[in-house]
């Protein structure tokens, strides 16, 4: 299986990828990003965490700071897309608006529909 085309709908968030068996995925690019299965990510989400790391509380100064600041903002360019490559034969390299970088296997890509 591999695609025949794959087109970003930034205005709709949606990530379309035409499939040479002629089925089309539509992949939300929120879930897209939040499945990001990168080290960061999967960290992030609490997956094969060191126990130690995400027990330890943050320093007071810094959770004062980020109870101030807007998410929104950084959400808007999290789920962006910047640009989309190929990464070999078997993934799609995404670069993300806010310059994370990811990559997803097209069995993958398959499967998030
Ligand atoms: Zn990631």
């Amino acid at each position: 299986m591999f695609p025949e085309s794959v087109n970003v709908k930034q205005q709709a968030g949606i990530i379309e990828i035409v499939w040479n068996t002629g089925q089309t995925s539509t992949i939300p690019l929120m879930r897209l990003r939040q499945d990001c299965p990168c080290a960061t990510c999967a960290q992030e989400r609490g997956e094969n965490p060191h126990p130690g790391l995400l027990d330890a509380p943050p320093p007071p100064k810094e959770a004062k700071k980020r109870s101030l600041s807007l998410p929104l903002l950084g959400d808007i360019r999290k789920f962006a897309i910047d640009s989309l490559h190929h990464v070999g034969h078997y993934a799609l390299g995404v670069v993300w608006a806010d310059n994370h970088k990811s990559i997803y296997t097209w069995e993958f890509l398959k499967d998030s529909e």
